[in-house]
């Protein structure tokens, strides 16, 4: 662990608002502006100098970024690199101050100035978006990840040197993988990462955890909860568990006592189950503070590394401290591929805070507990009357928090797979052993109707067998909770 990360974590907040708009300031003047393609036109655009950005309240004279900013770059080739800082001899003369131009004539000054900025490692987003967006990291933004990693660690409460941890999302380049694997490797935890279940099966994580004897296990909620429900039917034991850390999406209360109670089966005496909250274009993530699953205290956040701004999303409005709305996030000490004002479409219930944190005593700022996405809605013709928009994340968490439930997938088609008739909503579904059809089915018909106001046209009744082959839990990257089986 840094000691820059223990004295964060103590300092006192006004301390730590004048540190981050001083590094805010630094980063807009010596690297953004100077070295990015796009953000120098953003300034020009809005007639700005990069020293009228001196803190954190000025960011709201910028104008926000977007995914759709970040697609148009990278389709264009010309414009590729518009969000890659890259310091060229001509543009550092033009903007570094003399002194710290000074510094550059040796060769070696060079060479590290070289190795800062030129990128050597990517991820990409994975989301529903057809084109995934590209992130480029320098070796500075590599040590800035794994410093993350450690920091991580050090929220969620892994002291213990000899802590064994299994970390289950899938390989490849997205963040969640790699920010996982770097925490184990900067804090020398032993960190054993499967692959999840497309690289060895249920079976095989469930061998190799058993094996390890984890305390802490990693990884996606679809995929956790999956293998643990699996262990306990098989008799797997896993009694040194007394972590969870789920990443990538959101979890519901009642999820997490469906792990928690197969994890007793297993072995496990007390365990806490905690969530992360990260995305590509932060380059990073952020852990939520253990405590009581009803209160959660919030995400800990980086004051140094990045500022975020909570805005009303119709308006763009920023909102003042702990006010729910959309987060928005500009990392201040970053190379390699660099947002600035990224509207998130994460939607906080609650904003961000700089109280210290009830739980911990920490004074870095916090995201408050629950996060759901601005808008996952999808337009359906359910009647003849008029479309309706459904929103799939508040869908999916009520069934999936309803404690019947073993596995689910929501199925969007048209009926009689006819392109000309009305949408329709399926709800497939495998229940615990012992649940009655009847009144399960009329429960979850409720539960929609109160949640999110929408009646499924029908619900299949499915083994979990069934489930986890159509979901493609064991096949996919990531399983197929929705499906939208309509023509484009
Ligand atoms: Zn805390």
């Amino acid at each position: 662990m840094s000691s820059r990360w223990t004295g964060l974590c103590r300092a006192d907040t006004a301390e730590l608002r004048r540190l981050q708009d001083a590094r805010l300031a630094l980063h807009v003047r010596e690297r953004l502006v100077p070295f990015s393609a796009h953000y120098r036109r953003v300034f020009d655009a809005a007639g700005l100098k990069p020293r009228d950005v001196r803190s954190v309240a000025d960011l709201a004279r910028l104008p926000f970024t977007t995914k759709a900013d970040l697609l148009a770059a990278q389709s264009d080739p010309a414009r590729k690199r518009d969000f890659v800082l890259v310091p060229t001899p001509e543009l550092i003369r033009a903007h570094w101050p003399l002194a710290k131009k000074l510094k550059l004539l040796s060769e070696e000054a060079k060479e590290t100035l070289r190795r800062e900025y030129t990128p050597n490692f990517v991820t990409f987003t994975t989301g529903r978006s057809a084109d995934p967006v590209v992130f480029a990291y320098t070796p500075h933004d590599m040590r800035i990840l794994s410093e993350v990693g450690a920091r991580m660690l050090d929220v969620h409460g892994i002291q213990d040197p000899l802590a064994r941890i299994v970390n289950m999302f899938p390989f490849a380049p997205h963040l969640a993988f790699w920010q996982t694997a770097m925490a184990g490797l900067e804090t020398g935890r032993m960190m054993l990462s499967t692959g999840g279940g497309k690289v060895m099966g249920t079976a095989g994580n469930l061998r190799l955890a058993e094996r390890l004897q984890p305390h802490v296990l990693i990884g996606t909620p679809g995929f956790v909860y999956h293998l643990l429900r699996e262990g306990a039917e098989r008799g797997t034991r896993l009694d040194a568990v007394n972590l969870v850390i789920l990443g990538a999406e959101k979890v519901t209360p009642g999820m997490k006592h469906k792990m928690a109670e197969a994890l007793a089966r297993m072995g496990s005496k007390q365990v806490v189950i905690s969530g992360t909250y990260g995305f590509t274009e932060a380059r990073m993530a952020f852990s939520e503070c253990p405590a009581d699953p009803a209160v959660s205290p919030g995400y800990h956040i980086y004051p140094d590394l990045g500022v975020f701004e909570v805005v009303e999303p119709e308006t763009g409005r920023v909102l003042g401290e702990g006010q729910t709305g959309e987060l928005v996030y500009t990392p201040i000490d970053g190379r390699g591929t660099i947002v600035c004002r990224y509207r998130t479409g994460d939607l906080a219930v609650g904003g961000v805070t700089w109280e210290p944190c009830p739980a911990c005593g920490r004074t870095v700022p916090r995201i408050a507990g629950e996060l759901r996405r601005v808008s996952d809605q999808r337009a359906m013709n359910l009647t003849k009357i008029k479309g309706t928009l459904v929103d799939l994340s508040s869908l999916g968490s009520v069934i999936s928090n309803l404690p019947e439930v073993e596995e689910w997938q929501v199925v969007l088609q048209k009926k009689d797979d006819d392109p000309h008739e009305l949408d329709e909503l399926v709800v497939r579904v495998s229940t615990r052993p012992g649940t009655d059809r009847a009144p399960f089915e009329k429960k979850l018909r409720e539960e929609l109707m109160v949640g999110v106001e929408v009646a499924p046209n029908g619900v299949e009744f499915k083994t979990t067998p069934e489930m986890l082959e159509v979901l493609g839990m064991e096949t996919e990257m990531k399983e197929k909770r929705f499906l939208d089986r309509r023509p484009k």
